[in-house]
């Protein structure tokens, strides 16, 4: 049963006068007193600085030096307590009965945490402790691991008191917000760690092409290999069956990227692609699902990975709201998510968790592989588009942009 059913009806009071107050402007509202929320909002009130893709890779550009390695830390010290208390403001800006839901007040708590956590290290210059502070990063980025899927939880048990734009408004702020946390703490951890197998002689640097969290010799091949059998064992685990994935174009193709954001993406879209191809299938009588067709363009601007699945399209009245946060054909997700399957729904239980802890995975049966997937596409310049072929499959189209020099030195995070 949802949440939002057990309020008891004096607190149900509360709410409808505290959400007159929240829907007063932001700006005509008290604000918090507390020490804390004082902090808060010194830190909220100060500009983000956004650095350059550019400058990223700068930092750990082979051989990785200790002053290259100091300046990463020094600006990920200031920039990640103001971005985190921007978060924690965006929290504070929402209806109040929203920010009682559990899974809501979860994250919202992380992201305060995660403020106090950096706060401290955001005076000191010292370089003694800059592995602590890698550390505490690791940290963080561990314990943020599950934010959205938690999120989406709670947003679904609060559907009723937050119109869709003001809630796809926040989901899109708080995951470009946290895409860019993530790249800065990711790359100083990663360069943390290079270089204390250098200077240990433990590991040497090896050339593998990565510099950080960023690959600039990444096979697009090869990860729609990976992510194809990690969705086809997940399929198969769920449904006993699951379509042959065929990759064809130029296989050949290298580019620069961060690869976790491909492989969530790609793992995404073919989640939905093998759902819908062994559905389908299932309908029409078909013993074998026919096969899912991945193509790879290269051109000089871009690289285009078109993902063709026989799985019925989607009607045209659907179309319009696939790209919405919470859209799902999954039957009760919400029951789902706490109580396994229920009787005709796609995902079992199990299968259901399988899917939420895999590499790029979670969110099956949410509605959010597809506004995710598009943003981290956006994220880079890159775009997704979807072409239904009502009554036969879709095809997707991802875009990407070669992250070449002089495009990484126009590409703010
Ligand atoms: P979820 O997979 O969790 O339902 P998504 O955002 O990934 O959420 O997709 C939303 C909905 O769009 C799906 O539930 C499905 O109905 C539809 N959809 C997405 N991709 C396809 C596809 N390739 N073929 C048919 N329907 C699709
Ligand atoms: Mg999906």
């Amino acid at each position: 049963m949802l949440l939002v059913c057990r309020f008891t009806s004096s607190v149900r009071h509360s709410s409808i006068r505290t959400m007159r107050h929240f829907t007063a402007k932001a700006s005509e509202r008290p604000l918090a007193q507390s020490f804390y929320d004082d902090k808060i909002m010194m830190y909220a009130n100060k500009p983000i600085k956004p650095v350059t893709l550019r400058q990223l890779v700068r930092f750990g550009q082979p051989p990785l030096s200790q002053s290259s390695l100091r300046d990463c830390a020094l600006y990920a010290r200031t920039e990640l307590p103001v971005r985190l208390a921007r978060r924690v403001r965006a929290f504070q800006t929402l209806p109040f009965i929203v920010g009682t839901n559990p899974y809501i007040k979860e994250i919202y708590k992380l992201y305060y945490d995660s403020f106090e956590m950096l706060e401290q290290y955001s005076h000191s210059r010292g370089d003694t402790d800059d592995m602590e502070f890698a550390e505490k990063l690791k940290n963080l980025v561990e314990r943020h691991t599950d934010n959205i899927p938690t999120l989406a939880k709670g947003f679904l048990e609060c559907k009723q008191y937050l119109n869709p734009h003001d809630m796809a408004t926040f989901l899109d702020d708080m995951i470009k917000a946290r895409i860019g946390i993530r790249l800065i703490a990711e790359q100083c951890i990663v360069l943390t760690q290079h270089s204390q197998s250098q200077s240990d002689g433990s590991t040497p640097r090896d050339d593998d092409g990565t510099i950080g969290i960023i690959d600039t010799q990444l096979k697009p091949y090869q990860l729609v290999r990976n992510c194809a059998d990690f969705v086809a064992e997940l399929c198969d685990f769920n449904y006993g069956q699951s379509p042959e994935t065929i990759i064809n174009g130029h296989v050949d193709t290298e580019i620069t990227y961060v690869p976790v954001h491909l492989e969530y993406i790609l793992t995404e879209l073919l989640k939905n692609a093998h759902r819908a191809t062994v559905e389908h299938a299932n309908n029409t009588g078909l013993i074998d699902p026919p096969p899912i067709e991945v193509t790879i363009s290269q051109s000089k601007e871009e690289i285009g990975i078109r993902i063709r699945d026989q799985g019925n399209g989607i009607n045209e009245e659907d179309l319009s709201k696939v790209f919405e946060y919470s859209y799902t054909t999954v039957s009760n997700p919400g029951d789902n998510l706490d109580d396994g399957a229920e009787d005709g729904s796609i995902f079992s239980g199990m299968a259901l968790a399988a899917m939420q802890s895999g590499v790029g995975g979670p969110l099956a049966g949410l509605g959010y592989g597809l506004p995710l997937a598009r943003l981290y596409a956006r994220y880079f310049g890159g775009s997704l588009t979807l072409v239904s072929m009502n009554g036969y499959g879709c095809d997707i189209f991802l875009k990407l942009k070669h992250i070449d020099d002089s495009f990484a030195e126009g590409l703010e995070i």
